[in-house]
């Protein structure tokens, strides 16, 4: 809670220091300048960087030598996530999903299908919404648990894993996790893929990164489309097969499978 009245603090401070712009004088406008320029650059690495720990503690590698995650986030798609199911399936890859519980809720089965054919199911938040870091109290608590409810409802178990939208922190997000006994996964690599429209290049970005360790961003919905990360996909697994890496899960099922506890005991079972 500390770093959460830090943060609000930093944040009222940066916009405070725009009353000393009265009166006016160049010299108090470079100074104010300076000090909002740089309170918003710390805030802006603080809700964004992706393996920041202050504000939420966070893993973005996989443990054990020789091994590699390939989570995907935003689905599920009705189009492009069976055909990522089909293709994993066919290469033997066990992968992790980052679903988003309004979607999820939309098409169950898919997500079901992810699940009963190995692969890990995590939390995405109910609605992505954009503006995650900006959300009240009440909704980052329903984007949660909503989305944690929606897994819950469809696979039979609460989810183990959160990534919030973009990667973005919320100045409550770390007790909100705990209180719902979720650990915040990251990645070390960000494929870019939202943003490649040649699968070509996307194979290349991933491979010329990719290490034993690593957890790729990925994603099975986007509104043009996964079909660039779908044509990528199988010339990055054979490569990184080849070699010698292994796929796995961000984290084992078994934690997730064995029970289905409510929040408080997930808590004390950490
Ligand atoms: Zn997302």
């Amino acid at each position: 809670m500390a770093r959460s009245a830090i943060f609000c603090l930093l944040f009222l401070a940066t916009n405070a220091s725009l009353a000393l712009l009265y009166p006016f004088t160049l010299s108090r406008f470079l100074m104010v300048a300076s000090i909002y320029a740089v309170g918003t650059l710390i805030m802006l690495y603080l809700l964004f960087h992706p393996r920041n720990h202050w504000l939420v503690s966070n893993r973005y590698r996989v443990e054990g030598a020789g091994c590699i995650a390939l989570t995907f986030d935003d689905g599920p798609n009705p189009v492009d996530t069976p055909k990522l199911l089909d293709l994993l399936r066919e290469k033997g890859v066990k992968a992790t999903f980052f679903v988003v519980g309004k979607r999820a809720d939309q098409y169950p089965e898919i997500v079901r299908r992810a699940w009963e054919e190995g692969h890990l199911i995590a939390n995405h938040t109910w609605s992505h919404y954009s503006l995650f870091c900006f959300l009240t109290p009440a909704r980052l608590r329903a984007e949660i648990e909503r989305g944690a409810e929606s897994v819950h409802r469809i696979c039979g178990f609460r989810p183990r894993l959160f990534r919030s939208p973009v990667g973005q922190r919320h100045p409550l997000l770390r007790r909100y996790l705990e209180n719902s006994g979720l650990e915040y996964v990251s990645w070390s690599i960000r494929s870019r893929d939202t943003l490649t429209w040649n699968s070509e290049v996307l194979a290349r970005r991933i491979l010329k990164q990719a290490a034993s360790g690593d957890i790729i961003l990925l994603h099975d919905h986007l509104p043009r489309g996964a079909h660039v990360m779908l044509e990528a996909l199988p010339v990055v697994i054979d490569d990184l097969r080849a070699r010698g890496l292994k796929f796995v899960l961000a984290c084992p099922r078994d934690v997730v499978s064995v029970a289905t506890p409510e929040p408080a005991a997930c808590e004390s079972a950490r």
